[in-house]
């Protein structure tokens, strides 16, 4: 008798410990933000820019990253070190990743290394959901989804070096995207606060875009720059 029931209890815990796991797995981050970078707000800062290889990328928003995260905030990084970045996966999207997803820092480089560290810091933490294909391919889905520098023209938020106010950067790309963005700033050169980043989140399986289930910290002026590039 004593032995039936060893047995059952062993029976049942090899059935129920791989649905744990599955539950822990399935709950390793809430949403992804999906951050972009305007170049002009890299580059005129003090420290400068290296234009890529291949040359000026466009007057464009940039891909900077798709990061996961937790609804309290903190984020898991460098997940997996066995799946390194393989651009050999990704060779039928590299011209576009050239095109829209750009690497401003110096020295110069193609952006293999940029995307490289993208995939390796966060791309690793969401392959529950994607592969590292489908993670940078998700992301240039998301970055023409989201047309943020028409939506800013469109609104007559030109970047011309003037200044515009916060409500209404965030409000032309609430309009057009149809979600609340949190937009990051920077400092150029003589110090003026300015548009540097705009982040938008995307539900868990990397579908669409959601409203943001916490926003990060940092603090704008109430009139921001929008520099050229
Ligand atoms: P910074 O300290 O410049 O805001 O961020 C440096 C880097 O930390 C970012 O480029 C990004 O890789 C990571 N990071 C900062 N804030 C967040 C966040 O809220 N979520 C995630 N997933 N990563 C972040
Ligand atoms: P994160 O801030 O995402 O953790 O890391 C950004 C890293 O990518 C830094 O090491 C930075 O030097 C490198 N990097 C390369 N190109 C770019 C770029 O165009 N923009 C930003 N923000 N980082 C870049």
């Amino acid at each position: 008798m004593k032995l039936l029931q060893a047995s059952v209890c062993l029976i049942s815990l090899v059935l129920v410990l791989p649905s744990i796991f599955a539950a822990s797995s399935s709950e390793d981050f809430d949403f992804f933000y999906f951050v972009q970078q305007w170049p002009g707000s890299y580059c005129d800062t003090q420290k400068s820019c290296c234009y890529p290889t291949s040359g000026k990328p466009a007057a464009d928003f940039g891909i900077h990253g798709l990061w996961p995260n937790y609804k309290d905030g903190t984020y898991p990084s460098n997940c997996d070190d066995t799946k390194p970045f393989d651009s050999s996966t990704i060779s039928d999207l590299v011209s576009s990743m050239k095109r829209n997803w750009p690497t401003l820092a110096c020295p110069s480089g193609s952006g293999e290394a940029f995307w490289e560290h993208e995939w390796e810091k966060h791309g690793t933490c969401s392959q529950s959901v994607i592969n590292q294909h489908e993670y940078f391919q998700t992301s240039l889905g998301l970055k023409q989804k989201t047309n943020l520098l028409g939506a800013l023209t469109k609104a007559g938020i030109n970047p011309d070096g003037n200044s515009y106010s916060l409500e209404s950067i965030r409000g032309s790309i609430k309009a057009s995207t149809g979600f609340t963005p949190w937009i990051e700033c920077n400092r150029d050169g003589s110090g003026n606060s300015q548009l540097y980043q705009v982040y938008l989140c995307v539900d868990r399986s990397a579908s669409g875009l959601i409203e943001c289930p916490v926003f990060p910290h940092g603090k704008c002026g109430a009139q921001i720059e929008f520099p050229s590039f």
